[in-house]
């Protein structure tokens, strides 16, 4: 299929900056790696260069190399490396360096391991609480194939936010994900969070993969009936000619429709809707972190989210 020209609302400033090179310099003398990084992700240049607040980065732990093939992901697949036993450490020794205050943290799927990683993830956790319980840890955690004793492990490490993706609609699982991920176990993993704790709940949706309108509203329903509290929604982009395509560019008009339909009609706390919205970018820290750190109602923290993310 012919490849789409991008429309204007797509069209992001490259990285630059102090504050950009002292991350990168930080990352590297630790050997870290960010999905900032390893994904290509278009917003970088904004996020590290701290134009809109203190810079931030989502750190990607065990590795830049996944078990997993999804057919939208630009992350490498196959030849994992062992686990750095140091890495949960050197994250908490960057997230003081950086001086940040709100820490986002994903991994690669590691299928390869006994526990998929969940220890090495939940060790992460609370050694950056261990060094300073006042930074808000989001984790975009795997679906440890829906084993709800490894979900537990994260669980009880106690981050402040359980994001998982559920990244499309039911019909499209496959072929845009791994045929080992699924539609009723990425929501199972959302519902057992729900179910045992009272940690937040967040998840993400890519628009113009070819889905349909009923199929959105039926999966954002979906989500709600499994209580979950934040969603985001934004732009699916093909990383290479080797990806899948893009179906559709959605208008921003249908995204700002989409976050009124799951605020307003579905009751999501809070909703993040844009072309250029991602797991980690504009997606909610605002939100969070208003209603944790600062202890201001639903309506005030949506209302500070919106006015910093403009
Ligand atoms: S599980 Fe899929 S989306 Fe996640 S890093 Fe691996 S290939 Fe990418």
């Amino acid at each position: 299929m012919q490849t789409r020209r991008k429309p204007d609302w797509l069209k992001m400033r490259p990285p630059s900056g102090q504050r950009f090179t002292e991350i990168k310099r930080t990352l590297r003398d630790r050997d870290l790696h960010t999905v900032c990084e390893e994904a290509n992700c278009p917003n970088l240049g904004e996020c590290w260069s701290g134009r809109n607040g203190p810079g931030t980065a989502t750190f990607m732990l065990m590795g830049d190399r996944c078990s997993r093939g999804c057919n939208f992901c630009d992350v490498r697949t196959g030849g994992m490396e062992p686990l750095d036993p140091e890495e949960p450490a050197n994250v908490a020794e960057a997230v003081a360096e950086i001086g940040l205050d709100y820490v986002v943290l994903t991994s690669v799927d590691r299928d390869d391991l006994p526990d998929q990683g969940a220890d090495h993830f939940a060790r992460t956790i609370r050694e950056i609480k261990e060094r300073d319980p006042g930074v808000l840890v989001e984790v975009l955690i795997p679906d440890f194939r829906g084993e709800e004793d490894l979900v537990r492990e994260i669980i009880e490490a106690e981050p402040d936010v359980i994001a998982h993706n559920v990244e499309t609609v039911e019909r499209l699982q496959w072929p845009v994900r791994d045929r080992r991920a699924g539609y009723e176990q990425s929501i199972g993993v959302l519902e057992q969070v729900e179910r045992e704790s009272d940690i937040h709940t967040k998840t993400s949706l890519m628009l113009g993969l070819g889905e349909y309108e009923h199929e959105i509203y039926q999966t954002l329903s979906d989500l709600r009936e499994a209580d979950v509290d934040i969603v985001t929604l934004g732009q699916y982009l093909q990383p290479s000619l080797s990806h899948l395509d893009v179906f559709e560019y959605v208008h921003p008009d249908a995204f700002e429709t989409w976050r009124r339909v799951a605020e307003d009609e579905l009751g999501f706390l809070y909703c993040a809707s844009g072309p250029m919205v991602r797991s980690s970018y504009k997606a909610g820290e605002l939100f969070v972190d208003a209603l944790l750190r600062e202890g201001k109602t639903v309506e005030e923290a949506r209302a500070v989210a919106r006015a910093t993310a403009r």
